[in-house]
């Protein structure tokens, strides 16, 4: 890399990167790729080429070995919440000030990245005044204006805020909705805010009934639709999935109650699952590191780990039937922290995925999702986002907490000025 100043701005050009001698993690099969050198310039792949015969290299180039290495593409936090920043309070740091809930998005900007998490799908975050402006939005909607003109931070897509029926989410973090006018009217205005999709909260007041009627969604889907953006909708039980799947969501976050008819009918319709596993296995962790009663009691415990057997047992199903399932730490808004996402692909294979499709699920299943062809994949003439592990991911999921290098933060990705 070279620097020089030109009045008084530095102008960071960067030199083509050769990533020699790797293995490559494609996760549409079980096998790596041996002996592969990857050429990057200007943030993007030029070329894929056996370490053998990699042929001419541009004169200037920089060559990091990575011999021993294992290329991944830069996985998809299919559901995260950058402005939250989790742990055993998670639910009591959603009413923390909006400015410092704006440092935690940078803290989690940094912890994604370095955890080879090339995007997050922002799932909520709390409403917050905008002081330029002085309106009141989702907090993330800033958190994306931030990162977008910041090559080292990740790409992000923003849901806004939740919107749920009254007496479901404490502490004012969630537009409120009733009734199906009132659905309609928060769906629009996070629309008009901005927001890049619908996140509809489907778990009631009442356990055992959803929130609003499959007509009220369906209305919210057609809306949304009709403006080019997606709707998800989280879902604990199984009476607001089959709401959610009966109106046409493109996909439930959670699926912790899924049943055999449901994931029937989310896999014809091409509905996505985005799982989130790995929750439980935080919350079992909290029983040895907190003095929560709800984490430590026997009581609490067996309610988890009920919970979590029910959850597993919703991923397997949708598997079993083919649903696409994309995956996500819920960082944030859950338990999790933003470098967790590893966890979660060790969840995904005790529902009994195979190592490489649980990868699918972090990577190209999450661009999918995200309708973003190259996100998730390596291709050349695409862009560089992939980071460097020890060890084969494509049936050793804990390899991807052994990671090295992260191509789009070596500085070799981007010419900045
Ligand atoms: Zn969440």
């Amino acid at each position: 890399m070279s620097r020089t100043t030109q009045g008084g701005a530095s102008i960071i050009a960067a030199r083509p990167t050769l990533y020699r001698d790797a293995a490559l993690a494609d996760p549409t099969g079980p096998s790596l790729r041996k002996e592969v050198s990857l050429l990057v310039d200007a943030g993007h792949v030029v070329w894929i080429r056996p370490s053998t015969d990699e042929g001419d290299l541009p004169p200037d180039v920089h060559v990091i070995d990575a011999g021993g290495s294992t290329i991944v593409p830069g996985m998809i936090d299919a559901h995260s919440h950058v402005t939250l920043p989790g742990g055993s309070h998670w639910i009591d740091r959603g009413a923390d000030p909006p400015e410092e809930l704006l440092e935690v998005a940078e803290h989690n900007g940094d912890l994604l990245g370095r955890a080879g998490v090339r995007w997050a799908r922002d799932v909520g975050s709390p409403l917050a005044v905008d002081p330029r402006d002085g309106r009141r939005r989702a907090l993330a909607l800033r958190v994306r204006e931030r990162w977008q003109s910041d090559t080292n931070r990740p790409r992000i897509r923003v849901a806004g805020t939740w919107i749920g029926h009254s007496g479901v989410l404490t502490g004012g973090l969630a537009i409120e909705a009733d009734d199906g006018p009132a659905l309609l009217k928060a769906a629009s205005t996070q629309l008009d805010d901005g927001a890049d999709f619908l996140k509809l909260y489907l778990d009631g007041p009442k356990k055992e009934e959803a929130p609003w009627s499959t007509e009220d969604v369906r209305a919210v889907v057609e809306l949304a639709h009709g403006r080019g953006a997606k709707v998800t909708a989280h879902s604990g039980f199984l009476v607001g999935a089959r709401v959610g799947i009966d109106a046409g969501v493109d996909s439930l976050e959670h699926g912790f109650e899924l049943d055999s008819d449901a994931v029937a009918k989310m896999a014809r319709q091409g509905t996505f699952l985005v799982s989130t596993l790995a929750i439980f296995r935080s919350w079992a962790s909290f029983a040895q590191t907190t003095t929560l009663p709800r984490f430590v009691t026997d009581e609490g415990k067996e309610r988890i780990a009920h919970r979590r057997e029910r959850a597993i047992e919703s991923v397997r199903l949708a598997y079993r039937a083919g649903v696409r399932i994309a995956t996500g730490t819920d960082f944030g808004g859950g338990s999790l922290r933003a470098n967790h996402l590893a966890w979660e692909v060790e969840a995904l294979v005790e529902a009994g995925l195979r190592p490489w499709e649980a990868l699918a699920s972090a990577t190209l299943r999450g661009g999918e999702l995200l309708g973003e062809g190259q996100a998730g994949r390596i291709v050349e003439g695409g862009p560089a986002d992939f980071f460097l592990v020890h060890g084969d991911p494509l049936n050793d999921p804990t390899a991807l907490w052994r990671v090295w290098r992260v191509a789009w933060l070596d500085g070799s990705t981007s010419r900045r000025t």
